[in-house]
């Protein structure tokens, strides 16, 4: 049986998208085709699918049956022509990029992405004399200004990583596409149930799918979902690179997948319940969350992400690195790790994970205080989570208390 998923919601294609034709006699679930190699009797057919006229498998640097379901299901829930998976979301970020950019070429991005793109942009891409104009993020003008003067590529995260600035993309996509440009949007915080970045204007979307849409803190891994003609090139140059998903990645992946739509529901849910009750709060100097209507693009990310504003948050706590050493500790219902969008609730500071690699200066400049925290609500009981930022916080010094 083949579905159809033209008309069908995210919760649906979550869980079957990518999923036909693929059982192992009847089973529900997607086999670990845990093999390097496929083997053929036949010459010809062999040929076949190494040419790509028949389908099928060679060898699983470039293409894997577990692999190939996962590749479809998020191809499927983004909407695009086509899906490359890949070894984390790094190698997908950074295969997209060499694999679509020359020496020469001009990339127009934010200051505010994630530290390892962040780091791809100021170090290695200037080396094969790629130029990359960093933009303030919150500063649309600047950005569309950039675009407009030509580039081959635009790259934007939205909401960004640590500080959750959103940028409007299909006013940038638009901008985009009259100079010619390709537009990639990480939308690993949003995640596809909330926010869909080719609906609204992007050619390309990538993930960590490390984050969300593994959403158990336990693969590693990265997609890209995009154009036929610009996938097929990013999927050529990740056989060249080797950075392929491991088919039990995938796996774990596929199983993952299939409750995005309900964890991410409800860690959309909580973390506004959270904001809110942490921007009241006399402890915390700051609270950065698209869905509070103190965010100054809370009107963008209401027309773009519309399913709703994400699991993760920050805020800044009044005082410096040290009230994040007194409170992170404290806390009792969060795991304190450089990850998010776990089902657990994980906690940790900019400076030690995220942007570890980024000079101090350099996170000032990028408008990170060194006394957040970003906080990735999981799918806890929300009562609970509040009840222990609550105790957390009230043990900092000379910090108030309140009720939840
Ligand atoms: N993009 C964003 C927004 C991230 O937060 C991360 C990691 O935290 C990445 C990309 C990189 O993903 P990975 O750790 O899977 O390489």
């Amino acid at each position: 049986m083949r579905r159809d998923f033209s008309n069908a919601g995210i919760g649906t294609k979550a869980l079957w998208a990518g999923e036909d034709g693929q059982g192992v006699q009847g089973a529900t679930q997607v086999p670990i085709v845990q093999s390097i190699a496929f083997g053929y009797e036949d010459l010809d057919e062999w040929l076949g699918v190494a040419l790509g006229r028949k389908p099928g498998h060679i060898y699983s640097r470039n293409t894997n049956p577990t692999v190939s379901a996962l590749e479809e299901k998020v191809r499927i829930m983004e909407g695009a022509e086509a899906a490359a998976a890949f070894s984390s979301g790094m190698a997908a970020i950074s295969n997209t990029i060499f694999s679509l950019v020359r020496p020469g070429e001009r990339i127009v991005t934010v200051k505010d992405t994630y530290g390892g793109t962040n780091q791809l942009f100021r170090e290695f891409l200037p080396q094969i004399n790629v130029k990359v104009e960093l933009c303030e993020t919150s500063d649309g003008d600047q950005i569309e200004r950039e675009i407009s003067k030509g580039c081959r590529l635009v790259y934007l995260e939205t909401p960004t990583n640590p500080t959750l600035k959103v940028i409007d993309i299909g006013r940038m996509a638009r901008a985009a596409h009259r100079v010619g440009a390709t537009v990639v949007t990480d939308n690993t915080f949003a995640t596809p149930v909330n926010q869909r970045p080719i609906e609204l204007g992007s050619d390309i979307v990538v993930h960590s799918a490390s984050k969300f849409l593994g959403g158990h803190a336990d693969a590693l891994g990265g997609i890209v979902c995009g154009p036929r003609e610009l996938v097929r090139r990013v999927y050529h140059y990740r056989e060249i690179t080797g950075a392929a998903l491991d088919p039990f990645a995938a796996y774990l992946l596929l199983r993952g997948l299939k409750t995005l739509q309900i964890r991410v529901e409800r860690q959309n849910a909580s973390a506004m319940r959270i904001a809110k009750y942490l921007e009241k709060h006399p402890a915390v100097e700051r609270v950065y969350y698209p869905g509070l209507r103190s965010h100054p693009q809370h009107a963008v990310a209401r027309r773009q992400m519309k399913g709703g504003f994400g699991g993760v948050m920050s805020f800044a706590l009044k005082g410096d690195f040290e009230a994040v050493k007194a409170f992170l500790p404290k806390l009792k219902f969060a795991h304190r790790a450089a990850n998010l969008g776990a089902v657990e609730t994980t906690v940790g500071s900019p400076a030690t994970t995220s942007h570890v690699e980024v000079s101090a200066r350099d996170r000032a400049l990028m408008g990170i205080p060194e006394a957040l925290v970003r906080y990735s609500a999981g799918i806890e009981d929300v009562n609970d989570l509040l009840a222990d930022l609550e105790q957390a916080l009230a043990a900092l010094p000379r910090a108030g208390t309140r009720k939840p």
